[in-house]
């Protein structure tokens, strides 16, 4: 069985005051949620106070971004091992808009892989086609380099805590949501993939997510879908009522 994690991904939004708030409200109506982990991404300004509101509640910290070092001469960046002195326990790794606007390839997202396992973090891999490479026929093609780049070399011990978070680029912040059929056919093949690259166990026991315009009312037939295992949320993931909600899915 894989327990189904929600993640919500608060992106370049929320002042350290605005996130304890909103914090300070998912944990008050998702006390003692144990079927399901809960994962909360805010800026590094706030990861500090919010992993002070989040003590004794079951929701977890995690950050959008770090640095393949651990330490030293690397102005402006943040490593795994300062993100799990702030509280973090996982850490987003390779979204779209880091792949996009700041160029980010397969290559150095597989630096920062094997740097968050090591410091003990848990790293949640983004991967996704643009809407263009839907259109040529490259989807499969685009999923199979991104998965092959971001864990090469990985080992299948390595892969336990791993979790892939499958979010179509043309779905993200648009509004427009991957259909079940659309969202499922992927994780089907992201699956099969990594039984190829690892063993069956590791493909069995991978959380794959689902990200692009997850919202209260298209949660629940997501995640009814046979490898959905979650969802990584963004805009919705800022309401407190929305993103209770989506952690709420029913199928
Ligand atoms: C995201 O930021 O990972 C995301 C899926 O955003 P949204 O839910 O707004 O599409």
């Amino acid at each position: 069985m894989r327990k189904p994690i929600i993640a919500g991904n608060w992106k370049l939004n929320k002042t350290i005051a605005e996130a304890r708030e909103l914090a300070a409200q998912l944990t008050e109506n998702l006390k003692g949620i144990e079927d399901r982990e809960v994962i909360i991404a805010p800026v590094y300004t706030a990861l500090s106070a919010v992993a002070e509101v989040l003590e004794n509640s079951p929701i977890q910290l995690a950050a959008q971004n770090c640095y393949p070092e651990i330490s030293g001469a690397f102005t402006g960046e943040i490593s795994p091992q300062f993100l799990q002195d702030a509280g973090c326990q996982y850490v987003i790794i390779g979204h779209s808009e880091r792949r996009h606007l700041m160029a980010e390839t397969d290559h150095f997202i597989n630096q920062k892989m094997i740097k968050v396992l090591e410091t003990g973090l848990k790293p949640i891999l983004c991967i996704g086609e643009t809407l263009q490479e839907r259109e040529n026929n490259q989807m499969l093609e685009i999923l199979s380099k991104q998965i092959k780049g971001g864990l090469a070399n990985f080992t299948t011990e390595q892969m336990s805590t791993v979790v892939i978070a499958y979010e179509p680029v043309w779905a993200i912040g648009t509004g427009k949501t991957a259909s079940t059929e659309q969202a499922q056919d992927a994780h089907f093949f992201i699956r099969g993939l990594v039984q190829e690259l690892f063993n069956p166990e590791v493909a069995e026991q991978t959380r794959i997510l689902y990200g692009g315009s997850v919202k209260p009312d298209n949660v629940d037939s997501l995640m009814a879908q046979q490898d959905i295992d979650g969802a990584l949320v963004g805009g919705a993931s800022l309401k407190a009522e929305d993103f209770i909600r989506i952690v709420q899915f029913e199928i």
